[in-house]
């Protein structure tokens, strides 16, 4: 098995290529071994190069760092989400719990890019919860309920509101939330691989294919070779299960976008000039739809089981004209040929929506599984796990630790059947919104 990626990212593209890339060559010992070059690993990493300056830090990814999921997202950096179904006071208490946990997230991330001076297009301009379908106004209302009582500023948006700031008359309604912010997702997992500390030696393009506990050391081979180590931490998200870490309680899940080229001044004047936007689709499995600050639009609209090691030219390519039609029911007025690039990515999801942050045996640790929102929580859970693997203790470690913890998943086949089927009805909900 390898992990293939495509190479059609638009937000991998807009990047210099790097040079100096390693890759495990020989055998080696450490105290400390990180798998997996995404937030969650290179925020680990980052933790465990200041905490033991004297130290040697490795971390170790299939492909090249930053390229899996943590460049290939839709960029919300979110502080609340929908499709919880939290109604009742309980369920209250621990969506609170989950947006303390975002908020966290969020402050993870604005620090660091402060204190490294990042640009990674930062706006701070919210994002609407939007549908085209009416009789979603219910849900809306229900969690315009919710955000009040936890004090999140938001309002209810209508058809005309709409149709002026997002530049389309798709959607009927929409709940807007003033927090939430919108990035470059791929300038900020590259500004953390360029300041990583120098004691952390990164090996790319070096496949973890097994590991096991060893009188004291956990031994892992890699594709080429292998590495002895004191303390590992697993930061491969949806790729866990396939590692053999929580195998019971987290599954990969296979999201596609595409993305347009920038638009013409006509075609963006055609369209009402609109500022940048984010809008998350009511129900789960309706289209996330972006305008960028550069005037391309984004669209998601694919969750699917699939192969998490590859999908196909053609298999891409089918999901690139859904994307195509998603584009055209909301911008009619548009040519059809503006998709610049359609490429996938693989997120991690539990049952119940919660994530991943554990000690699953002596020093061996594992964070992730953030069911689609992990650019906040992936850079707060990797450096808190990598806090925590060290035996110190935090406040954010206490928040994160209140949360539901995620709940057993039924074995193969059983499960995947069960997977499938909510997807196809989720599908089926949300046909109008795709
Ligand atoms: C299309 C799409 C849209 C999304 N939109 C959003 C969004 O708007 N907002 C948001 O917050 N989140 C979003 N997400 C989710 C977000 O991208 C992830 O939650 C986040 O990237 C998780 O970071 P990570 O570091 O834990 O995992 P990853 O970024 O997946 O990194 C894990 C790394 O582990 C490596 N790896 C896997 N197996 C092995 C192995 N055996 N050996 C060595 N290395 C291995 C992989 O190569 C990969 O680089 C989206 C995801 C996708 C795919």
């Amino acid at each position: 098995m390898e992990v293939v990626n495509d190479n059609n990212c638009s937000w991998v593209n807009d990047l210099n290529p790097r040079n100096n890339i390693k890759t495990l060559s020989s055998d080696l010992n450490c105290e400390w071994l990180i798998i997996g070059a995404g937030y969650t690993g290179l925020s680990a990493a980052r933790k465990l190069g200041q905490l033991y300056p004297n130290e040697k830090i490795l971390l170790v990814d299939a492909q090249l760092a930053g390229e899996g999921a943590s460049s290939r997202n839709s960029g919300y950096l979110v502080d609340t989400t929908l499709n919880d179904g939290f109604t009742s006071n309980k369920e209250l208490s621990n969506y609170r719990k989950k947006a303390d946990i975002y908020k966290l997230g969020i402050d993870t991330v604005k620090k660091f890019i402060k204190e490294h001076q990042v640009d990674c297009d930062w706006n701070e301009c919210g994002k609407y919860f939007a549908s085209s379908n009416s009789e979603d106004k219910d849900i809306l209302e229900n969690f315009s309920e919710t955000l009040s009582k936890l004090g999140f500023e938001h309002n209810l948006l209508q058809k005309d509101n709409l149709s002026k700031r997002l530049g389309t008359n798709f959607y009927d309604i929409a709940l807007y939330t003033k927090g939430g912010i919108l990035l470059h997702p791929g300038k900020l997992v590259r500004a953390m691989i360029d300041t990583l500390p120098e004691n952390v030696i990164l090996y790319e393009n070096s496949l973890l294919l097994k590991w096991k506990k060893n009188n004291g050391t956990i031994d892992c081979v890699f594709k080429n070779n292998s590495i002895k180590t004191k303390k590992i931490i697993f930061a491969t998200n949806g790729f866990l299960k396939s590692l053999g870490v929580k195998t019971n309680y987290n599954f990969p899940i296979t999201l596609t976008a595409s993305m347009t080229r920038p638009l013409t001044d006509k075609e963006f004047e055609s369209i009402g000039e609109p500022k940048e936007w984010g809008v998350l689709p009511v129900r789960p499995m309706g289209a996330t739809i972006r305008m960028t600050k550069d005037r391309r639009i984004l669209i998601r609209n694919t969750a699917e089981v699939h192969n998490p090691y590859q999908m196909s030219k053609s298999n891409l390519e089918k999901r690139s004209v859904k994307q195509k039609i998603g584009i055209k029911k909301r911008f009619p007025q548009l040519p059809d040929n503006i998709v610049q690039s359609t490429w996938s990515g693989i997120v991690s999801r539990t049952r119940n929506s919660s994530q991943i942050f554990e000690k699953i045996d002596a020093n061996i640790f594992a964070a992730g599984c953030y069911n689609g929102s992990g650019i906040g929580v992936g850079t707060l859970f990797g450096e808190q796990i990598a806090i925590k693997a060290s035996n110190e203790h935090t406040n954010e470690i206490e928040t994160i630790e209140a949360r539901k913890k995620p709940t057993w998943l039924p074995p193969q086949p059983f499960l995947d059947l069960g997977i499938r089927a909510r997807l196809m009805y989720e599908r089926l909900r949300a046909r109008s919104e795709i």
